[in-house]
């Protein structure tokens, strides 16, 4: 019988008790949010109109662990702890030295790593007498995500999904609806934000920043409803940590400790779950294990951003964060890892970077497919387009170890599944994907639409 140890599943009894927030260890305090409006720190009075008390609570919070309550973990619990895979099949045929593992988080019911955090928000929207929540998707994996939130805490869901991405995923909506979300294409008609882009440009392909603007003024205009984001802000990040501290354990089990975390960066909260729990000894313990956040070319926020203040949407009516950012007017191109296309990130992630505890590379879509589909062929699993990011870089980790011949140990996060991503890995295969390049004359427009504080 083979000795090998493929995988380390964890039982139920050790599912994570606590969240880490990572804000208890850094080393400078995070920044201040900035009201859009008045350009003065925002209030927990002004920011409560779309957060509940607790998720602000959490938010704001210095508090190193902080309790997940008992209903959250029972729902979590579906899925989680989730399997750390060790891929010996692509390391064969990398014919590398260097040992990698994978997080699988396409284990959740929508897919991805997003229901971490959508379960927890439902259930402090739910405990505070939200009726409905108003949300953004890319993709559609968050809005699929809080869909099914929804459904498990009788909330209503309204789903403002990105036009390129309602075009191309149907099945992802569908989804979404059979879980019982209501979603329109954005920009619609529905709000001022979107109707004032489409007469600007009635073929607007939207972004993520122009859905958010859309969700935000939907929960601004009415008392029984408020707004989930499904990235970028300090609660998400925390949520997702289970994602680190699970594998953490489950490396112990193979007797391995990590000396490369990868992870893809979309607004940063997958790269910040599974990386956040080992920057933490990076900060607080000296180690030096590298934590890469791999991004696509086309929307390089951390990799040729600023690092600045701006406004979290396109139109102007979040909060002002310090953070990587392409500039909030910035348009990706229709790239298909649709949940990478944000132009900026988390203010957590950034200031990591920014002071050198964790490293950003920016990778293009066609090599992104090359890596997905080698490791489907070796894996098996069927990675999301977002998750091929980081798939590349792992696998360029683990052939740099076969040149020096290093025998580093490399973890990366398989974020979610690329069951509803079809399509585009037709056009990948029928060589109708191109790479794109962000020219500097498109970064230095975006760029001089940051606000000025
Ligand atoms: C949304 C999404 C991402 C991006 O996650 P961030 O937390 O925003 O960086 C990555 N992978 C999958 C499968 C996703 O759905």
């Amino acid at each position: 019988m083979s000795s090998v140890l493929r995988k380390v599943i964890l039982p139920d009894s050790e599912l994570p008790q606590h969240w880490y927030n990572i804000v208890a260890d850094l080393h400078h305090p995070p920044e201040a949010m900035y009201h859009p409006a008045t350009g003065q720190p925002a209030t927990p009075e002004q920011m409560g109109v779309i957060f509940p008390n607790e998720i602000l609570r959490q938010e704001m919070s210095s508090e190193r662990w902080i309790e997940i309550p008992d209903e959250v973990q029972d729902i979590l619990k579906l899925w989680r702890p989730s399997p750390l895979y060790r891929a010996i099949v692509l390391e064969k045929a990398l014919d590398t030295p260097a040992k990698i593992f994978y997080k699988w988080e396409g284990v959740s019911p929508a897919g991805s790593h997003k229901p971490n955090t959508a379960i927890p928000q439902a259930y402090y929207n739910k405990k505070e007498g939200t009726k409905r929540i108003a949300t953004e998707t890319g993709a559609g994996q968050w809005g699929s995500s809080l869909s099914l939130a929804g459904a498990m805490f009788g909330i209503e869901v309204k789903v403002y999904m990105v036009k390129v991405s309602y075009e191309q995923k149907p099945y992802r909506r569908m989804l979404m609806e059979s879980w019982g979300g209501k979603v329109v294409a954005s920009p619609s008609a529905d709000t001022q934000a979107g109707r004032d882009a489409l007469a600007k440009d009635p073929a607007n392909q939207g972004s993520l920043g122009l859905a958010i603007s859309e969700a935000v003024e939907d929960a601004a205009q009415r008392d029984d409803t408020k707004y989930a984001l499904g990235s970028v802000l300090n609660h998400v990040c925390l949520h997702q940590t289970l994602i680190g501290l699970e594998t953490k354990k489950q490396l112990e089990a193979f007797d391995e400790t990590a000396d490369i975390v990868v992870a893809c960066h979309g607004g940063g909260s997958n790269f910040a779950g599974l990386a956040f729990p080992f920057v933490a000894d990076n900060l607080t313990q000296g180690k030096k294990v590298r934590c890469l956040a791999v991004e696509p070319a086309s929307c390089p926020s951390l990799t040729r951003g600023s690092y600045a203040f701006d406004y979290g949407d396109t139109a102007g009516l979040t909060p002002i964060m310090k953070m990587y950012t392409l500039g909030h007017d910035f348009m990706p191109p229709g790239i298909h890892a649709g949940g990478l296309r944000y132009h900026g990130a988390s203010p957590l992630v950034s200031q990591l970077l920014k002071e050198g505890f964790i490293e950003a590379r920016a990778v293009n879509q066609v090599p992104s497919f090359e890596a997905a589909v080698q490791f489907a062929r070796t894996e098996g699993f069927l990675p999301a387009p977002e998750s091929s990011h980081a798939i590349r870089a792992a696998i360029d980790e683990a052939l740099e170890c076969k040149k020096t011949g290093q025998k580093k140990t490399i973890v990366f996060n398989l974020s979610g599944h690329g069951h509803f991503d079809l399509s585009s890995y037709e056009k990948f295969f029928r060589g109708e994907l191109q790479d794109y390049a962000l020219s500097e004359a498109e970064l230095k427009t975006s760029l001089a639409g940051l606000p000025n504080l």
